[in-house]
């Protein structure tokens, strides 16, 4: 079981006028407005040896390994690109735990060199049946929807990312397809 708490507390450091943002790009994501540096976020995932789950053993990381470069939507992908991400590189996936029939849930994260410029009101809990949050976006009628949005509450990225970064959450459905058969008894730590 597990359940997110999103904080309120990020304060909104006054903009400077003595930066210069010279390669960042604005991006509008849903009701989030981003700003990214593709090259940047380019050089840092060359820096990254692995996606987060390849250096897991739990059983819920590695059926994601199988099951990565398959199941994000073309429109995610395209972001992914857009951003510089490489998308064998989730900084960590979390498996949730089973929702139904074959299905579990699973979130995760990439990090990009980049700030959130407006958070946007799209964040909001429900508690599914199986006990667990869920972040829906609006329009999302279904947990089984692929969701993403951006976030800034995240563990430590690798240092190669810089001190300015974002996060690019996702939360989705995966089938097991691991051998092992899931098993709940076994508690892995992700
Ligand atoms: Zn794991």
């Amino acid at each position: 079981m597990r359940s997110w708490s999103w904080g309120v507390g990020h304060a909104t450091s006054p903009s400077s006028t003595f930066t210069i943002q010279s390669d960042m790009t604005e991006l509008r994501i849903g009701d989030q407005l981003i700003r990214y540096d593709r090259e940047a976020t380019d050089a840092a995932y060359a820096q990254v040896e692995q996606g987060g789950a390849g250096r897991c053993s739990c059983s819920g990381c590695r059926n994601f390994v199988l099951l990565r470069d398959k199941i994000y939507p073309d429109a995610f992908r395209e972001l992914l690109d857009k951003l510089g991400i490489d998308a064998m590189k989730e900084a960590e996936a979390v498996h949730d735990g089973p929702v139904k029939d074959n299905l579990h849930h699973y979130g995760g994260w990439f990090y990009f060199v980049g700030e959130i410029l407006e958070k946007g009101e799209h964040l909001r809990n429900m508690t599914s049946s199986a006990g667990f949050d869920v972040l829906l976006l609006p329009g999302s009628e279904s947990i089984s929807d692929f969701q993403y949005w951006c976030s800034w509450i995240f563990p430590r990225p690798p240092a190669s990312f810089g001190s300015k970064v974002a996060a690019l959450e996702f939360a989705t459905q995966l089938p097991w397809v691991l051998e092992d058969p899931y098993d709940p008894m076994v508690r892995e730590k992700n």
